[in-house]
């Protein structure tokens, strides 16, 4: 038997932010990206793990890590992502084996 495993990304929030991008020196096409990270097995997921945020440029497509950010748009990101959930889906493995855990223990204490 063989297992499918590894992590994927989902989606948490995309906001256009009001700054020129610092390469091609467009203005207003930079925005801030949130990912959550998640583990899944059989691409179900499993638990949620980390998240990465980065910024983008809509112009010419360049991506800056949050370590390399300049400070406000840092600190920006840092703002929104305090503010971001963890998506339900992202614990519905860990949600089935509890449902399964109460399902068996009720049955046990009906049946006696
Ligand atoms: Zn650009």
């Amino acid at each position: 038997m063989f297992f499918i495993f590894g992590t994927n990304t989902t989606r948490l929030a995309a906001e256009p932010i009001s700054m020129n991008c610092n390469y091609c020196h467009q203005e207003n096409t930079m925005a801030l990206v949130h990912n959550q990270r998640y583990f899944h097995i059989f691409w179900i997921p499993l638990f949620p793990l980390w998240r990465e945020s980065f910024s983008t440029c809509t112009h010419c497509k360049q991506l800056l890590k949050l370590n390399q950010m300049d400070p406000e748009l840092k600190a920006q990101a840092h703002s929104t992502r305090k503010q971001l959930r963890t998506p339900w889906f992202t614990y519905i493995i860990l949600l089935v084996i509890v449902l399964f855990i109460l399902i068996s223990v009720i049955t046990h204490i009906i049946k006696g």
